[in-house]
């Protein structure tokens, strides 16, 4: 069965691989897909997929859903495809769409009635900027799904991710009060002081987080002109950590700062939380299918589990249900940094198409194997349960 699935990839690559260059040749940053998402979308309907539009409150976010037989595992296959702004498709995103596609159609070819299931795509938009998963998780997507598979771009060859980060964003405001720099200036109250304090409090904060923990900030508005005592001054921060309770203490401290900058300074703040983003449950079980059927596709550069990878709003989702995503080897000989112009230009090469083959080819047998082997699917859901329950044991000892 496995090889009628690979056999249906193959037989989809022209199609697949013209879906991925037309997203490339069209990078659209978060919650503005509207020309890959009708792409997509218009070839799933095309191929049986009843669609809807629109899902979760995104406009550029979709769901469509083949069924066939009664009952059987509802398997998710999620795709992003934003890209980043001023760089395009630096992070891999169009070969996602093509991957799941093609997964999702060689199933629904090669399925039979005695083996039940529901195919259910979503088309979750701008994972690089404002976490449209979870925005769809608060609108109460994913609910219909019994796991989610994902595919990736990897320029560390074809593995997994074993833990992502925890991501916490704040948005800083301070509010001073405006003076001449020179004339009079004890009457002004300066809000890029305040923020120079806030960051330096920061500085000495680092040297008592533990050692997993990051922080990164950058200015937003740094008042101007310099001949005037600044009144306003903003500042985005972000707080990361593997742990979502260690993190939380770690943000209570930065509150503390920016109140006590404030403090310093006689200006007054805003400090407004972004979407947190979680990180993920790993479930050995499904990374092992992964990996296995990965072998069996004759994937390049099979490489172990990473056991720590960044930020992704698929980390919330994992506390829904069994998740894992496929990272595909993408740049054979020419690794290009993540996020770069670089990989952005490697988005068309043969390194890229196979991966979307490969990714289709992965995806495919695996979720073959949730929907062919009730008892496959109950080992995922006892890994998955086994794994989040250890995780909020662990957290809760903190
Ligand atoms: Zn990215
Ligand atoms: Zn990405």
């Amino acid at each position: 069965m496995k090889r009628r699935l690979f056999e249906r990839v193959e037989e989809q690559a022209p199609q697949l691989l013209e879906l991925a260059d037309y997203i490339c040749d069209h990078p659209e940053v978060g919650l503005s897909e509207y020309k890959a998402c009708m792409a997509i979308t218009s070839r799933l309907q095309k191929n049986g997929f009843s669609v809807e539009l629109g899902v979760g409150g995104l406009p550029t976010a979709f769901r469509a859903q083949w069924k066939i037989g009664e009952g059987g595992p509802r398997i998710g296959l999620l795709c992003e495809y934003d890209a980043l702004e001023g760089i395009g498709h630096g992070c891999g995103h169009h070969l996602q769409a093509p991957a799941i596609m093609g997964a999702a159609i060689a199933l629904k070819d090669c399925l039979e009635v005695q083996t039940p299931c529901t195919l259910v795509v979503y088309g979750t938009p701008a994972e690089e900027t404002a976490g449209g998963k979870v925005m769809m998780l608060e609108e109460g997507c994913f609910q219909d799904i019994d796991v989610a598979l994902m595919m990736h771009a990897s320029s560390t060859g074809t593995g997994v991710d074993r833990h992502t980060m925890a991501l916490t964003t704040l948005s800083v405001e301070y509010q001073g009060k405006s003076a001449h720099a020179a004339i009079r200036p004890e009457e002004g109250r300066s809000a890029l002081d305040a923020l120079l304090l806030a960051f330096h409090g920061i500085e000495c904060l680092r040297e008592h987080v533990p050692d997993e923990v990051r922080i990164h900030y950058a200015i937003t508005d740094g008042g101007m002109p310099a001949n005037a005592v600044p009144a306003h001054a903003a500042a985005q921060i972000i707080a990361r950590s593997y742990s979502r309770p260690q993190l939380e203490q770690v943000v209570a401290r930065i509150e503390k700062i920016l109140e006590g900058a404030a403090l310093m300074t006689e200006t007054s703040y805003t400090a407004k939380r972004g979407r947190d983003l979680h990180n993920s449950i790993p479930v050995s079980a499904l990374h092992t299918l992964l990996m296995d059927n990965a072998a069996l596709a004759g994937a390049p550069k099979l490489a172990p589990p990473r056991e720590k990878a960044g930020s992704t709003d698929f980390g919330n989702l994992c506390y829904l249900m069994p998740g894992a995503c496929i990272r595909v080897s993408s740049d054979g000989d020419h690794p290009a940094p993540g996020h770069s112009r670089e990989a952005a230009a490697q988005g068309k090469s043969q390194e890229s198409h196979d991966a979307v083959l490969y990714g289709a080819k992965i995806l495919a047998a695996t979720a073959y194997d949730l929907i062919s082997r009730p008892e496959t699917m109950t080992v995922v859901q006892r890994d998955f349960l086994y794994a989040k329950g250890g995780a909020a044991l662990a957290e809760g000892n903190q």
